[in-house]
């Protein structure tokens, strides 16, 4: 799938679109998620034109790949969310439901999260 330049979040990257930001770095932005699914729910993009997590893992170079997973670290420690504990995620293509197309992950605390939860599969 090629990179869409108007995606949401390449939008918010060129500063087109405003959001809560918490981080940026020379590899990463972190935002807070406009539907909030956890007392803490925040966004963490690269600062490259990656679809998913597939496009990033197999194209990034080892510097963004670093850099971008420092940057999740970071986030979540300046959260306060390393004692307590987080979830991360992050969506890829169709099945997972991944809405926008520029690859990021998502930081959920801040309370206990219980295991995870998906919806059942539709009746056959
Ligand atoms: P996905 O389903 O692609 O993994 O997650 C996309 C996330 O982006 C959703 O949790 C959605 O609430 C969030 N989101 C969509 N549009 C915006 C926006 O304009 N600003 C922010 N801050 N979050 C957004």
């Amino acid at each position: 799938m090629a990179y869409d330049p108007s995606n949401i979040f390449a939008r918010i990257l060129r500063g087109e679109i405003p959001c809560q930001r918490l981080y940026e770095d020379h590899w990463a932005l972190a935002f807070r998620d406009i539907h909030p699914q956890a007392p803490h729910h925040v966004l963490v993009i690269p600062k490259g034109a990656y679809v998913s997590f597939a496009d990033f893992a197999a194209e990034a170079s080892a510097e963004e790949i670093v850099g971008f997973t420092r940057a999740v670290g970071l986030v979540a420690g300046q959260l306060g969310l390393e004692a307590g504990g987080y979830r991360l995620l992050a969506n890829h293509g169709p099945d997972s439901h991944q809405e926008v197309p520029h690859y990021h992950v998502h930081i959920l605390g801040g309370r206990p999260l219980g295991p995870l939860v998906l919806r059942p599969a539709p009746a056959a």
